[in-house]
């Protein structure tokens, strides 16, 4: 059920850069003549429709150099694994998630957290979805790989990593300056279906494993010279990183004074 794949999920960003949305998560892909460079691969149950969605945009297999995590929340990582035995792909990420994507531990939303906000709307839905998707399985990637330097990495696209942690500690968001965008991951998002809000965003507070360093993370997202944003979750937004990192830190602390 969760495969089913209609070209209206891709949104063609750029003639390089492209958009996808999987069942409850986005990835983003970036072409550069034959090759490409993937940033995120959403739920284990999306692994079809991100197969078909590197087809739809004209990618021949083994055309993906790298896949570059965000961070290693099931949602983000879903074929990794798949995607590193079967078709040999390099799973590269900060340092500080790769213990997070091997699963030595795990910075995730507990059941728990989750019951105790089942009476805010949306959070049911969103529970019983992650739930057939995948979210709970155990998907570790059992060779993930640290960036090999700082700076741009020699991938198609030449992305930047920018570490922005509390989200999760090792979360990274990537910079693509040649297109004027940036991926955001879950450091800076539009929506959700467990936020009634549209627009830039932090999530709901139960997603993060550090709420307070997430925050300082929106500070320095909003230092990024770019015009496009593509996050993890909801639709691409078109407008500065600064206002839209802004909009986001006044949102989460509608009374601090950010200067
Ligand atoms: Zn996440
Ligand atoms: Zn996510």
């Amino acid at each position: 059920m969760y495969h089913k794949f209609r070209y209206s999920d891709i949104v063609r960003i750029s003639d390089e850069v492209y958009l996808v949305s999987g069942s409850n998560t986005n990835w983003v892909v970036v072409k550069e003549g034959d090759s490409a460079t993937l940033i995120d691969s959403g739920y284990p149950a999306d692994y079809e429709r991100l197969l078909a969605s590197l087809v739809a945009i004209g990618l021949h297999q083994g055309a993906v150099k790298a896949l570059l995590v965000t961070h290693a929340h099931n949602d983000h990582i879903g074929a990794a694994e798949r995607l590193r035995v079967l078709h040999d792909v390099p799973v590269l990420m900060h340092e500080e998630e790769v213990p997070h994507a091997r699963r030595d531990f795990l910075q995730q939303v507990s059941t728990g957290q989750v019951l105790s906000q089942a009476l805010r709307p949306g959070v049911l839905p969103w529970a019983f979805h992650a739930l057939r998707a995948g979210g709970t399985y155990h998907v570790p990637v059992l060779g993930p790989r640290p960036f090999p330097a700082p700076g741009p990495l020699d991938l198609p696209g030449a992305p930047i990593p920018i570490h922005t942690p509390g989200h999760t500690l090792g979360h990274c968001v990537y910079h693509l300056p040649n297109s004027g965008v940036l991926v955001s991951g879950d450091a800076l998002v539009t929506g959700h279906p467990t936020s009634q809000l549209t627009g830039p965003q932090l999530l709901p507070d139960m997603f993060h494993a550090d709420r307070e360093r997430a925050l300082t993370s929106l500070v320095v997202l909003g230092g990024i010279d770019a015009d496009t944003i593509l996050p993890g979750h909801g639709p691409a937004h078109y407008g500065s990183v600064k206002d839209a990192a802004a909009q986001a830190l006044q949102r989460a602390e509608p009374n601090a004074v950010f200067g």
